[in-house]
């Protein structure tokens, strides 16, 4: 069986992290290393290792991730002033735990991409 990841870890509480959001499908907690004030990453609890292999299956979920970015920025007050949402896919994007998550973005005024 393939190995656990990071993420799957916190959900079973076997490593700690303060688990800011939960629902049956979805949880987001803060990342450990924040490239902002505000870096949050909004996890679903299926494991699917990349965007790659998101099927058609799953469009509800990664729709259900987006909203609950979109409440939780409402949430933290950065919806007006503005975040940046992004998914990191692999080698070039540097992707490091393959469990997809949506990195939240915000608090500060970020540099063009
Ligand atoms: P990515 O590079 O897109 O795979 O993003 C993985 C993110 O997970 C990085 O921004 C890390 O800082 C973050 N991270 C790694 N371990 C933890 C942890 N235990 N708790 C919270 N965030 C973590």
């Amino acid at each position: 069986m393939e190995e656990k990841s990071i993420f799957e870890m916190i959900l079973n509480r076997e490593i700690e992290s303060e688990i800011i959001y939960e629902d049956k499908e979805i949880f987001a907690i803060n990342d450990i290393n924040p490239v902002a004030p505000i870096h949050v990453l909004v996890i679903p609890k299926k494991k699917i290792r990349t965007i790659n292999d998101v099927s058609k299956d799953d469009a509800m979920l990664i729709g259900r991730m987006v909203l609950t970015a979109q409440k939780l920025a409402e949430n933290l007050n950065i919806d007006e002033s503005g975040y940046r949402l992004l998914w990191n896919t692999n080698k070039d994007a540097m992707q490091t735990i393959f469990h997809i998550h949506l990195h939240l973005i915000g608090g500060t005024q970020l540099k063009a991409i």
